[in-house]
């Protein structure tokens, strides 16, 4: 492998903050109390997660009251939707999601389907838009959730999440939101939004991974799907990851408040590899031209291997992907390329290139000089 491997996987995962890492030492060493204990040492952990849970509450406009400390993204997905979808039976058996949610969201709901409830799966447009008149459209006197994602992980595009919280508001149904990849990358204020659940994670903003965040408004029934202690307010057992929990905080604090710096120099360098890659004969973005994340650039590439331009990317040091990390090794293609419709010549060559706070000018030309000749070699072999 070269020296210094070129990151751009930041939809994947992130390093973590050095920053971040200073805050979580102590309570992986001698902070080691445990949070429900009485004596000193264990107040000192309750005070660190008190803390942190103040922290988050003010940075999503929430009550610290209504957020959960989780043990990944994933988890959060699942308390919110089986969470409200099995408190809420008796009012219904009917879940809104779309086909471009992130397999927490879609297995979640695949599951609950084995216990009678039914799922509308809404379409989008080719920019990977869900619209919310069909969100309006969709709902029915049987349903007890819409679950949508904030920003799509594969193509960046960014869902009109408060419109969509408008119209759910005024139905009076409940909206889980997906915001793992907003989280890092835009502000978020649950009030403004009109979300009822949120769902963060910490690994995609330089926090640690295994540690994730359910925001939970306040008058909202949440069945737990983890009993044992009270911990969290009863909405999850375990004794605290008091570590993670802390770096989870840090985490989120230190991302939105440097948003204003990094923001604009991730789009610049975007909307440089976008140019460079769509030189590229029989090249496309995918994703909404705009309304994308500031560090997503995602193509397709006709009549190539998105596999294979990983393999050629890895050799040189560049770290990419074809889309969702889940779905590297699998042949078939993405669900979400394949609901914006493109055809299979197209789906099959995809690359996604995610940006982080530490890439450089230098290591996207890197990247814009090497790919042409990968893809011209790449369907040469007829790959
Ligand atoms: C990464 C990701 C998740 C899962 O988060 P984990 O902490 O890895 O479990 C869920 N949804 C989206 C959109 C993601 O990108």
């Amino acid at each position: 492998m070269p020296e210094r491997i070129i990151y751009l996987d930041h939809a994947a995962t992130t390093a973590l903050d050095p920053r971040v890492l200073d805050v979580m030492l102590p309570y992986l060493t001698t902070e080691y109390g445990n949070a429900s204990s009485i004596y000193t040492l264990g107040r000192h952990a309750m005070q660190a997660i008190d803390r942190s849970r103040e922290q988050v509450a003010e940075l999503l406009h929430a009550r610290p009251t209504e957020i959960a400390f989780v043990g990944c993204g994933s988890e959060s997905d699942n308390l919110a939707i089986k969470g409200m979808a099995f408190a809420s039976q008796k009012k219904g058996n009917h879940l809104i999601t779309s086909s471009i949610e992130h397999h927490a969201v879609l297995h979640t709901c695949q599951y609950l389907e084995r216990f009678g409830f039914k799922t509308t799966y809404l379409p989008v447009d080719s920019d990977g838009c869900i619209n919310p008149d069909d969100v309006a459209r969709a709902i029915t006197d049987q349903t007890v959730l819409v679950s949508l994602m904030y920003a799509n992980n594969e193509i960046g595009t960014i869902e009109p999440i408060a419109e969509i919280g408008r119209i759910c508001r005024a139905k009076k149904i409940p909206f889980h939101v997906d915001a793992v990849q907003a989280g890092g990358a835009v502000p978020l204020n649950v009030t403004e939004l009109n979300v009822d659940l949120l769902s963060l994670s910490a690994h995609k903003f330089y926090g640690p991974k295994g540690m994730g965040i359910l925001y939970v408004r306040q008058g909202m029934r949440l069945l737990p799907q983890l009993q044992g202690g009270s911990q969290e307010r009863g909405r999850r057992a375990g004794t605290e990851n008091v570590a993670g929990i802390v770096g989870t905080a840090t985490a989120f604090h230190l991302a939105q408040e440097e948003l204003p710096q990094i923001t604009p120099r991730l789009i610049a360098l975007r909307d440089r590899l976008i140019e460079g890659m769509l030189t590229i004969p029989r090249s496309r973005l995918t994703g909404h031209p705009n309304e994308r994340l500031p560090n997503n650039a995602s193509f397709c590439f006709e009549g190539v291997e998105g596999e294979s331009i990983l393999l050629n990317l890895d050799l040189l040091g560049v770290a990419a992907s074809t889309g969702s990390a889940c779905t590297s090794g699998s042949v078939d293609p993405s669900h979400v390329l394949v609901a914006l419709g493109l055809p299979p010549a197209w789906s099959h060559g995809s690359l996604r290139l995610t940006l982080g706070k530490e890439n450089t000018n230098e290591e996207v030309e890197t990247v814009i000089k090497a790919l042409p000749p990968i893809i011209e070699k790449l369907r040469g072999l007829g790959m």
